[in-house]
Formats: C-alpha cells, sequence, structure tokens
C-alpha cells in the first residue's frame, strides 16, 4: 500500500522539531532514544531494541526470504552550543543545541522506517541504527563493543549527511575518502618558572611554547608529500604564568586531520621530534600525548556507484554532483566500515545555510523528504530480490 507522502513529510516535520526543541549530548539522548523507539514500535518494525552501546537504538525490518542485510545509520546527539534565533521550537534545553542536524537525520530515519514498514518493495533485512554520541566520536565505537555486528549483523551500511551550501534537493558523494582523520594532540612543556625580572635564573617555557608552535606549522609545509593532504593546527596555548611571574608549564593543544593512516602516523613522528628538538634547545622537557579520535572515512567505491544509481530515483539528473574533493570534517561513521563496506553521502541543506556547529545554523525541513526517499531507494535497490553480494 502506498503511503501518503503528504502525510509523511508532515509529520517527518514534527519530529524534527520535536527533536531539535529537546536536544541531547552524546550518551545522554535518552528521551531522544525512547521517541525514536517508541515510534519505530508505532509503524510495526519486527525488533526494536533499545540500550545498544549505551543510548543507541537498532530497530529491524524483515520482508521475503532473502538473507541480505542492510542498514542505514542515523546520529541523535546535539552539541554544547547554546542557539541563537528565536525559532518556535528553539533548543529547550540551555546551552545544548542540534547545531549539526542530527535532528534532521534522526526524523529522516525514522520517515524511512515508516516508508519502508508500509511499503515494503524489498527482499531481505533492514536494520536501522539510531547511534548515540557522534559529536565525540565515541558512539558508533560503543554500538561495537556492545555486539552490534554480531547481534545485528549486516552486509553493507549507508549513512546521510546535511550539507550547508548544498542546494536543497542535491545530493553529493564520491567514491574512496570522504571525510578525514582527526587526532588530538597535547605537548607539554615542564621548565622551571620563576620571578619575571629573573629569566636566567630558571627555566621559563613560554618562548620554548611559542617556538614549539611555530615550528609545528613545518610539519604539512615541509614533512609531508605535497600530495598528501594534512592539517596541524594548534588551539590552545596555556601556561600556569602570571603577569610577573615566568610561567613552568605550558600545554600546546591542538587537532590534526589527514586521510591516510600513514599521514597520521609521519605527523605524530615528526611532532615528535620537533617537540623533543626544541625542549633540548630550550632545556626543559616535552610530552606528546597523540590520540586518534576518528579514522578517515572510506566511501566503498562499487557502493558509491550504488549510491549514486539509487539517488537518479530520488533527485533531479542536474542535482546528482561526483564530490570532487574530501571533506576535512570527521564522522564515526567511518567505525563501521573497519567491518562492513559502506557508502557515506552528502545531502542539501540549502545554499544560504548558516554551516554546521553554528549557533544560527537550523536543519532544512525540505531536505527531510529527500534523505527518506533516499534510504528507501537504496534499500530496494541493495536487497531487489537477486542482488549481488558485490556489484
Ligand atoms: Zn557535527
Ligand atoms: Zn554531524
Amino acid at each position: 500500500m502506498a503511503l501518503d507522502m503528504g502525510r509523511l513529510v508532515s509529520e517527518m516535520t514534527q519530529w524534527r522539531r520535536h527533536l531539535h526543541a529537546n536536544p541531547e549530548f552524546g550518551f545522554e539522548e535518552k528521551r531522544t532514544s525512547a521517541f525514536v523507539a517508541s515510534k519505530l514500535r508505532e509503524f510495526g518494525l519486527d525488533e526494536v531494541v533499545e540500550g545498544v552501546g549505551g543510548t543507541g537504538v537498532v530497530a529491524t525490518l524483515r520482508r521475503g526470504s532473502g538473507n541480505r542485510s542492510i542498514a542505514l545509520r542515523a546520529d541523535m546527539d546535539a552539541l554544547r552550543i547554546p542557539e541563537q534565533g528565536s525559532r518556535p521550537y528553539k533548543s529547550r534545553n540551555e546551552g545544548v543545541m542540534h547545531a549539526c542536524g542530527h535532528d534532521g537525520h534522526t526524523a529522516m530515519l525514522l520517515g524511512a522506517a515508516r516508508l519502508l514498514a508500509e511499503e515494503s518493495g524489498f527482499d531481505g533485512t533492514v536494520r536501522f541504527i539510531f547511534q548515540p554520541a557522534e559529536e565525540w566520536g565515541r558512539g558508533a565505537l560503543a554500538m561495537i563493543d556492545d555486539g552490534i555486528m554480531q547481534r545485528f549483523p549486516f552486509d553493507e551500511i549507508y549513512g546521510i549527511h546535511n550539507m550547508p551550501g548544498l542546494p536543497v534537493g542535491h545530493f553529493q558523494t564520491r567514491s574512496g575518502a570522504i571525510m578525514s582523520a582527526e587526532d588530538n594532540f597535547e605537548i607539554v612543556l615542564r621548565g622551571i618558572g620563576g620571578h619575571a625580572a629573573r629569566p636566567h635564573s630558571g627555566n621559563e617555557v613560554l618562548v620554548a611554547a611559542c617556538a614549539l608552535v611555530t615550528s609545528l606549522q613545518t610539519i604539512v609545509s615541509r614533512r609531508l608529500n605535497p600530495t598528501d593532504i594534512g592539517v596541524v593546527s594548534v588551539t590552545e596555548l596555556i601556561t600556569d604564568g602570571t603577569r610577573n611571574a615566568l610561567p613552568g608549564l605550558a600545554r600546546i593543544l591542538g587537532d590534526a586531520r589527514s586521510f591516510r593512516p600513514e599521514v597520521s602516523a609521519e605527523i605524530e613522528k615528526q611532532m615528535r621530534i620537533i617537540a623533543e628538538g626544541t625542549a633540548l634547545m630550550y632545556n626543559i622537557a616535552a610530552e606528546v600525548i597523540y590520540t586518534r579520535e576518528f579514522v578517515p572515512l572510506l566511501n566503498d567505491p562499487a557502493l558509491a556507484e550504488e549510491a549514486f544509481a539509487a539517488a537518479a530515483d530520488v533527485f533531479e539528473p542536474g542535482s546528482i554532483e561526483v564530490r570532487q574533493e574530501p571533506m576535512t570534517g570527521s564522522e564515526d561513521f567511518a567505525r563501521f566500515l573497519d567491518y562492513v563496506p559502506g557508502c557515506f553521502v552528502f545531502l542539501g541543506n540549502g545554499q544560504d545555510s548558516p554551516p554546521l556547529h553554528n549557533p544560527n545554523y537550523d536543519f532544512n525541513d525540505d531536505g527531510l523528504i529527500h534523505g527518506a526517499r533516499l534510504h528507501a531507494a537504496i534499500v530496494r535497490r541493495r536487497l531487489a530480490g537477486n542482488a549481488p553480494i558485490r556489484p
């Protein structure tokens, strides 16, 4: 039976605005996941399991006799950003805001679940994954650690993110690298602080820290192969000095991005060499703490082609674009791709949309129907009776 699309659009818009007004930070998505689970039960899905990886929800829909399984993933968490503006569904959770459009991603995946539960049109199993804590890169890993791959196995996975700057009704993806790895670093410099009038009687760390910040800029410009993409950004320099006392401790914090593990490894190696060299030069001690928060997101080439083919059922021919360059943003969807192939795609949020993570950002409700239909089109294409394991 065909679902009334006008009704689905107004329902998804209501859900999206409800979620927007009630944002929850990563691993605190209790009311969000309860809302999601209650909707999924209402739609009559075969199995709805809450509490996967903390606050995650996984629902299953089976049709026909096919033994293949496709996963569709949305993220549910919001950010600690105070929302600006006066929209009627403005955040009621002070200081927390859906500034990345995960409210929209959740609503469109609920829409797809309703659409596929009602209309079917596929043969096999669909897993609807609503994951927590994408923003701090922990939610997908939490679900994996909780056994999602064994408890709810699937052969392929797809995810959608909205994209400010891209017109509504436009679709973009690419084969291979699409989102970067994110590494964090902290360099601690230890010396001997003291009186500002007597620098020679100690080993203060601020001049060394400033030299180190400058030297770190040479990792990308002088140490990486120019054909590789890398970003090293120092974002904080904190010392224990005061106006008339030289610091004995400095902490330099920052963030590095790359698209290949070899590049990430090279950035860390060069950072350690430069930190140790600088410490030696200034007769202080340096400690480097380097962590990998997000892995690079690599779309499977064959499944990217399948996503383009599914998009052709949803978008106008001139609205389907091959993304030329990867983005130096990160996504923990990439963690699932360590286990199964998949594809991550972008959906237009409008040319006038404020950027993601901006206090004036809002998900564009006109995109909801495209997202729901795209999820459904991917399922119908990949679970069309005898779809081969690899296209
Ligand atoms: Zn985000
Ligand atoms: Zn996001």
